[in-house]
Order: C-alpha cells, then sequence, then structure tokens
C-alpha cells in the first residue's frame, strides 16, 4: 500500500499556517489600529485644552481683552486683538476659528471665519452663565467660551488634523496587513516545507519498512520536536531491523535445531534398527558376535536417552520451568569429586592432571548438582578432545565476590573461526570424532546456559593444536534474582 501524502498535505498544511498567520495579523493590526486612534485623539484633545489655557492665562492678553470689551464697538476690538493673539490660538481659520458672542443670547458678533450662526454647545451655555466652559469633547469638536465682561470669547476646533491623522495611520496599518500577508505567505511556504520534509520522509520509510526495507534514513536537520521525532524514527527503524533480524536468526536456529535433533536421533536408531535386523536373520551367528551386536544396540540407546535427557534439559531451560535448587555448598568439594569421577578415564588415556585449588575456597551459592554437571562436561570434554598422555591443569580461585575454575588442557584445541559457536546447540567442531566419543554437540550449550542462570559467564580460549582453557566464573552468593540468596 502506498500512502501518496506529499502534494496534498503539503497544500493543506501551508493554508493552514497562512489563514493562521493572517489572522494574527489582522488581530494584531486591529489592536493596534485601536490603540493609536485612540492615543491619536487623546493627545489632540489633550494638547488643544493646554494651549487654550496657555493663552488664556497669558495675563497681557486677558487685560485687553478686558478692557476691549467695555468699549463701544468691543466685537471689532476684541476681534482685532484675538487676530493678533491668534498664533498663540492655534487659529488657522481652517480647523480652528475663534469667535465673539454676546453674552446675553449668544449671537455671533464676529469671528475668523465669517460663520454667523454656531451650534450651542455645553461650553458656550456654561459661558453664558458667566463661567468658563473647558469641558474637554470627545464628539466631533473641541471647544474653549470664556466670558469677558458682556460678550463671551468662543474658539473651536473640529478635529480634522487629528481625524486625518488617524485616517492616515489607518491606511498605513492596511498597508502594513497587505505586505503582512505577502510575507505570511512566503513564510508559510518555507515552513510548511522545513516542517513537513521529515515528516514526509517518514511516512516515505514507513511505507518501505512496511516493504521490508529498513535501510533508508531520515536526515536530521534540527534539533526542534519534529527533529527529535525523526531522529526517534532512526532510532525506531534501528531497533526494527535488529529485532527482525534477530527473529530470521531465531527462526534459522529453530530449524537448524530441529534438523539436527532428527538427524541425531534417527543416526542412532538407524543403527539399532539394522544391527536388531542382522541379529535376527542371522541364526548361525556365533555368540561372540551377537554379544558384540547387543552391546552395540545398548551403546546406542544409551547415547539416545543421554540426547533426549539433554534435550529435555534445554526444553525446561527454554519454557523457563527449569527450577534452580540454591544450596550455599563447597564448590571445593564438587570440583574434587568431578575430578575423582574422571580421574580413571583421564589415567586410561595416559594423561597428566594436576589440581590447584586456592587454599579454603569460599563456599557458594547454587544448584549443586548442576554445577557439578557443567565441571564434568568440561572436565570430560578436556579428557576426550586431548590426545594420549596429554596434561590437564585444574585451578581455582575467588576474587572480588567471584570464585573461578579453570581446566586447562593440553589437547588439540578449537580453531578460531569455530570458538564463537561452540555454544551453540549441537555445534561440534569435529562430528565423527565427538560422536566417537560419545558426544552430542549439547554438553556447553547446556553448560553455558546453567552458568549463566547461576549470574556467572564461562570463557573458552583456545589455539588449534596447543589446548583449549575453558574458565568458570560465578558469584559467590549466586545470582542478585536467587530466592533467598542473602539467606544462604
Ligand atoms: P560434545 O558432546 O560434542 O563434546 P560439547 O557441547 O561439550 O559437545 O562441545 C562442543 C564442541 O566443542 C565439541 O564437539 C568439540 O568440538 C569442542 N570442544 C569442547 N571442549 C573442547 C576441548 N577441551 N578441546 C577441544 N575441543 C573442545
Amino acid at each position: 500500500m502506498k500512502t501518496d501524502v506529499q502534494p496534498g498535505a503539503l497544500r493543506s498544511l501551508r493554508t493552514k499556517l497562512i489563514f493562521i498567520m493572517l489572522l494574527l495579523i489582522l488581530l494584531l493590526m486591529a489592536v493596534v489600529c485601536v490603540f493609536l486612534v485612540r492615543g491619536v485623539q487623546t493627545f489632540f484633545t489633550s494638547a488643544f485644552y493646554k494651549e487654550m489655557s496657555a493663552a488664556f492665562a497669558n495675563e497681557q492678553m486677558a487685560a485687553s481683552l478686558y478692557s476691549a470689551a467695555r468699549e463701544e464697538d468691543a466685537p471689532e476690538k476684541l476681534n482685532d486683538i484675538l487676530s493678533a493673539y491668534s498664533g498663540k490660538l492655534g487659529i488657522d481659520a481652517d480647523t480652528r476659528n475663534f469667535y465673539i458672542l454676546r453674552m446675553s443670547d449668544g449671537r455671533v458678533m464676529a469671528g475668523s471665519d465669517g460663520v454667523t450662526e454656531l451650534e450651542f454647545t455645553n461650553n458656550i451655555l456654561t459661558a453664558m452663565t458667566g463661567s468658563e466652559g473647558a469641558e474637554p469633547g470627545y464628539g466631533d469638536l473641541m471647544d474653549v467660551a470664556v466670558p469677558v465682561g458682556d460678550y463671551i470669547i468662543y474658539v473651536k476646533d473640529n478635529r480634522q488634523t487629528a481625524q486625518d491623522l488617524s485616517w492616515e495611520l489607518i491606511r498605513l496599518i492596511l498597508q502594513s496587513v497587505a505586505v503582512g500577508f505577502v510575507i505570511s505567505a512566503a513564510l508559510s511556504v518555507i515552513l510548511a516545507r522545513t516542517l513537513l520534509r521529515p515528516i514526509l520522509d517518514m511516512t516515505k520509510a514507513a511505507d518501505a519498512m512496511a516493504g521490508g526495507d529498513f535501510s533508508r534514513k531520515i536526515t536530521v536537520e534540527s534539533g526542534d520536536e519534529v527533529g527529535n521525532l525523526a531522529a526517534t524514527f532512526n532510532e525506531m527503524a534501528q531497533r526494527l531491523e535488529t529485532t527482525l533480524e534477530e527473529l530470521k536468526n531465531a527462526e534459522t536456529l529453530r530449524r537448524e535445531f530441529v534438523a539436527n535433533v532428527s538427524h541425531e536421533l534417527r543416526t542412532p536408531l538407524t543403527s539399532i534398527r539394522s544391527y536388531a535386523e542382522t541379529l535376527s536373520d542371522g541364526g548361525d551367528m556365533p555368540p561372540e558376535m551377537q554379544k558384540e551386536f547387543l552391546g552395540v544396540i545398548v551403546n546406542e540407546s544409551d547415547r539416545m536417552t543421554k540426547i533426549v535427557q539433554d534435550l529435555l534439559d534445554l526444553s525446561k531451560f527454554d519454557s523457563g520451568s527449569w527450577a534452580l535448587n540454591f544450596e550455599r555448598f563447597d564448590l571445593e568439594r564438587s570440583v574434587r569429586d568431578v575430578y575423582a569421577a574422571v580421574a580413571l578415564d583421564a589415567k586410561k588415556r595416559g594423561h597428566i592432571v594436576n589440581l590447584e585449588l586456592e587454599w579454603r575456597m569460599p563456599y557458594v551459592v547454587g544448584d549443586r548438582s548442576r554445577i557439578e554437571q557443567v565441571l564434568m562436561n568440561i572436565l570430560s570434554n578436556a579428557v576426550k578432545y586431548t590426545p594420549e598422555g596429554g596434561t590437564i591443569e585444574i585451578s581455582s580461585g575467588a576474587l572480588d565476590g567471584q570464585v573461578w575454575i579453570r581446566v586447562q588442557d593440553s589437547g588439540i584445541g578449537i580453531p578460531e573461526a569455530d570458538l564463537p559457536r561452540v555454544f551453540d546447540r549441537f555445534y561440534r567442531v569435529d562430528k565423527a570424532r565427538s560422536r566417537a566419543s560419545g558426544g552430542t554437540g549439547l554438553g556447553l550449550s547446556i553448560a553455558h546456559e546453567i552458568v549463566e542462570r547461576h549470574g556467572g559467564k564461562m570463557v573458552i580460549e583456545s589455539r588449534e593444536g596447543e589446548g583449549t582453557t575453558v574458565t568458570v566464573y560465578l558469584p559467590v552468593n549466586g545470582p542478585a534474582d536467587a530466592p533467598g540468596a542473602e539467606s544462604l
């Protein structure tokens, strides 16, 4: 199954990104717009009232206004004075104008722009009562009305400047939104690419994996979450590949094992059958020959029994039902017992066996009979695979909470290429030789399992034609998970 995600996924992610960015820009700009416009309005309002209070606080202007108000042609006089001060009042005849109103009815007597009708604002009404009207207005105009004698000096600003500036700001902001949109679109394309590329790579790699190809690696360019994901993905692929490889190897081993078992059992069966047939056919066979044949049959049956016993041990180990009986026992005694058991055979072959055990070996926690089985296997191998008249050294010692037992022989040795496989089930360097000496090829693998289950390890060093050294290391207090190991 191929998942074609590339164009569609890129487009949809890009659209989403553009949309989000645009929304963000719009929101941001709207907020900025509101604040700026309000700021501009407030600034202009407060500037206007500051300017007015400064202008009217001017004593010279106030004095001349008051004296002019008392004259006959007061409106003209007042008009002249205000015109003279128009710079101070910020009068431009366009956005800001002054007027002289009659206090009694608010009629426009004179003004800077010739307007004769004015709307009565709150400030004008206040001034008509004789007080100064300077309440800031937030509508579309701001004004002050100051009573002077029988007249009111009225200054009005239509806020055009503030309005113009606000519109200018809004225009600029809209322009920025447009530019922001173009930039965000470009950014989204780049972002979508950099974000999505590793993900697309991963999808492709996953597809390839589904097809059994683990070779695809994703290039991790960034240290961010996507980069981490890509790195984790690579690691996962690597692990999957290893696991799959292990499974394949295990499967191969299983097949080999079944083939080996069948073969190993068939060989003795075939010879038992042929000897038994010969015996039953040949009625006039000499009794010595009959005896010899029967001997072969018994031997082969024993061999089969041993193989079956070993296989049973291994299957118990594999299924986990192999309970070891942990106890604290005298390892030195075990070594000596095993030595005694093989001594006769060794002597028959003319071997010299040296026993060099450390004085007062510690007692160890373990399954005594299984450990003896291990020692027996190693020692009988040394005896078997050493040509007559060889030397076998058995030594032992204790170090750092561990004991070691070493069996060194001057035998045929194991070729370097075979060394890594001697713990494999049924593995024998020389099948004929092993068979001739009653070997099954299972001894070392069982010994290895037993030692590992004791939390120890087994090391084999060998040189072809020179000899072999097998060392078993065991923790004095048994494996950490041995039941009640500490109390033993
Ligand atoms: P076997 O029953 O054949 O002895 P083991 O599992 O005990 O099986 O040993 C596996 C193989 O390792 C043997 O067949 C033999 O080829 C090799 N081997 C083991 N111990 C020695 C040794 N001391 N010297 C030489 N070869 C050895």
